[in-house]
């Protein structure tokens, strides 16, 4: 849709594999499914929502995570005279989310995403006990080695839920009033997912 995609987990995961400070600040709590301190995630946006290719809008993946960031994103966005137009809620129940997740492959450098069962690379070859081997995981288009994130993993899902449910789900409440709110159900084949997420996107708002 040619609108920059700012996602804080990416730049922290950037910033990790950089080693910089913030990285080396982030590194275990993300591993560990936990929460990146307010300060760093709102440090980063900011810095980020500055730059020139941010002038007419942008899309926000994994931010703001709590209460505290949708609060500094809303006066950072008042101090420009803009606003939190949209909202998207994608929504996975909890028991679904262990299969989605630890069958989850990725291409670092494009983004590209695939899952064991319900997007494999062509590449894909099992053992013997029907799991993928990890050598053979490679991106259809360049033929690169895929890679699993270090928190797809189901005991760092259970942290990673209990934060969503916990601080994050308000944030739905918070921006409610607004009229901005749309749900989409994303427990469903990627086309009905990409298809309910434009019409929310055109319905109603700001
Ligand atoms: P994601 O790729 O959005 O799932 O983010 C991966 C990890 O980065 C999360 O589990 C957190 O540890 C951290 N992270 C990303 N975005 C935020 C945020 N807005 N607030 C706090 N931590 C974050």
């Amino acid at each position: 849709m040619g609108i920059p995609q700012l996602s804080t987990g990416d730049m922290l995961r950037a910033a990790v594999a950089a080693k910089s400070e913030v990285g080396l600040k982030a590194a275990a709590v993300m591993k560990a499914g936990g929460l990146v301190s307010d300060d760093i995630v709102i440090g980063i946006i900011r810095d980020r929502i500055r730059e020139p290719d941010c002038k007419v809008g942008f899309i926000l993946d994994g931010f703001p995570r709590t209460l505290v960031q949708a609060q500094e994103l809303d006066k950072m966005l008042a101090e420009e005279g803009a606003c939190v137009t949209k909202v998207v809620e994608l929504q996975v129940p909890d028991e679904v989310l262990e299969e989605r997740i630890c069958g989850r492959w990725i291409h670092k450098k494009s983004g590209r995403s695939y899952h064991v069962k319900y997007a494999p690379p062509k590449s894909m070859k099992k053992d013997g006990s029907g799991n993928p081997i990890p050598e053979s995981m490679k991106d259809d288009e360049t033929g690169e080695a895929l890679m699993q994130r270090p928190d797809d993993t189901a005991s760092a899902l259970v942290k990673r839920l209990k934060g969503y449910h916990g601080e994050t789900v308000p944030i739905l409440d918070h921006y409610k009033p607004h009229g901005v709110v749309s749900e989409v159900n994303a427990n469903q084949g990627m086309d009905g997912v990409w298809s309910e997420v434009l019409v929310s996107l055109k319905r109603g708002g700001k």
